[in-house]
């Protein structure tokens, strides 16, 4: 689907990019004729849980399922209490000068993974061809199985089909239901949340694109066709509206929970045609994940403009640049061919005699936004410069640094 954190940006059709594209093709063919239709079920809640409604300040309004310390959100996104603390900073207006990020990528698009035992073989199996289908799909993919990696993916087989939204930090559980084993859909839209996505149909701009039949769902569902935006949720939305998206549920929900006629549409396009459920990643996916984890390849670029150093006082200052390449290992250099938008954290440190140690005194996150045909960007210059005795103990002294907050740093 289409939207994704902050970080996110537009997604650059590359050359490279669009060789990588042919090449799947046949194997996008094939799969469409193994996938039976099938339903799928996003739709089921873990018993014992609770609705938690919350009235933001700004008029915002969100509605999740609380399970244990688990809060769904639309029926299969798992929110952590920390990520509903920060919705809450966000939409209550608390004033504060730096803040966390919604949703985290996982650094440099490497998800180490576990598979709990309960799974199946026929079910990891198929958790293993999805994860192979993103990663053929998207080149800046690396699912690998987990050594000593503090952030992780758990595979675990449930009765209910839900993930967290992007890199929550530590162990995160990927739920899935084995009927008989886990289905491959599934998996990958799972995945896909893990990643860092939503729903295409929480989209702002859905009504442009489809009708919501209001009248048909239950008052306590309702929720579920909230736009990400109304319900408080920093996003951007990537592309244009995807019917054929994996992220998009579909015209006709079943659930009697859900809606009063399970067989009128809930959802249509304005032409009121219906679509069934989308099994496969779409192009549209593809090129959203890939907005993520793929193309362009980032850089910071330190080119020292002065260097000096008379025995009492030391100095250097450095030029800082971003820089787009095409490739991981950042030997392409590329323009952006479609406008992009990048995050820089900057630190500054100032030496403390009283602690008599070097200690932060500012932290500024610079949102911005490039157009199409950037090289680079010059960020600003990071400088260092020490007052120090005979026996070179720092007496005082400051710098500053500046860090690429994106998964394709290198
Ligand atoms: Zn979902």
């Amino acid at each position: 689907m289409k939207i994704l954190s902050l970080l996110c940006m537009a997604c650059l059709v590359m050359l490279l990019y669009a060789c990588q594209k042919q090449n799947i093709e046949p194997q996008d063919t094939e799969k469409k004729e193994t996938q039976a239709p099938h339903n799928i079920n996003y739709f089921s809640l873990p018993p014992g849980g609770e609705y938690v409604n919350f009235q933001f300040a700004n008029g915002k309004k969100l509605s999740l399922y609380k399970s244990d310390t688990m809060y769904l959100l639309e029926g299969d996104i798992a929110l952590t209490p920390s990520q509903v603390e920060q919705l809450k900073i966000i939409n209550d207006g608390s004033a504060r000068t730096f803040r966390l990020e919604f949703t985290k990528h996982w650094p440099r698009g490497v998800v180490p993974f576990t598979f709990n035992a309960n799974l199946s073989t026929a079910s990891r199996n198929t958790i293993q061809t999805a994860m192979n289908e993103w990663e053929i799909l998207v080149g800046g993919l690396d699912f690998v199985p987990r050594g000593s990696q503090a952030n992780y993916i758990e595979f675990t087989e449930s009765t209910i089909n839900n993930s967290p939204v992007g890199m929550i930090g530590g162990k995160q559980i990927i739920n899935l239901i084995e009927n008989p084993t886990v289905d491959l859909t599934s998996a990958e839209h799972e995945i896909a949340h893990s990643l860092g996505l939503f729903h295409e149909q929480s989209r702002t701009d859905r009504g442009n694109f489809i009708n919501i039949n209001l009248s048909n769902i239950k008052s306590g569902k309702l929720h579920n066709f909230q736009t990400y935006a109304e319900q408080g949720i920093p996003g951007t939305q990537f592309g244009a509206f995807d019917f054929n998206s994996i992220m998009l549920y579909p015209s006709l929900i079943t659930d009697p929970d859900f809606v009063f006629n399970t067989s009128i549409p809930t959802m249509t396009r304005l032409n009121g045609t219906t679509w069934g459920w989308n099994f496969w990643i779409s192009a549209g996916d593809e090129e959203t994940v890939e907005a993520i984890y793929g193309p362009p390849y980032v850089r910071l670029r330190y080119e020292l403009i002065s260097n000096y150093d008379n025995g009492t006082y030391w100095e250097n200052v450095n030029d800082v640049y971003l820089e787009f390449f095409a490739d991981q290992q950042c030997t392409q250099p590329v323009n952006l061919n479609i406008s992009h938008d990048f995050q820089i954290r900057s630190l500054s440190y100032i030496y403390s005699q009283v602690s008599l140690r070097w200690i932060t005194n500012g932290d500024y996150t610079y949102r911005m936004n490039l157009p199409a045909g950037s090289h680079s960007y010059y960020i600003g210059q990071n400088s260092h410069h020490e007052n120090y005795d005979a026996s070179y103990n720092t007496l005082s002294g400051d710098e500053t640094q500046f860090f690429y907050q994106g998964p394709n740093q290198r």
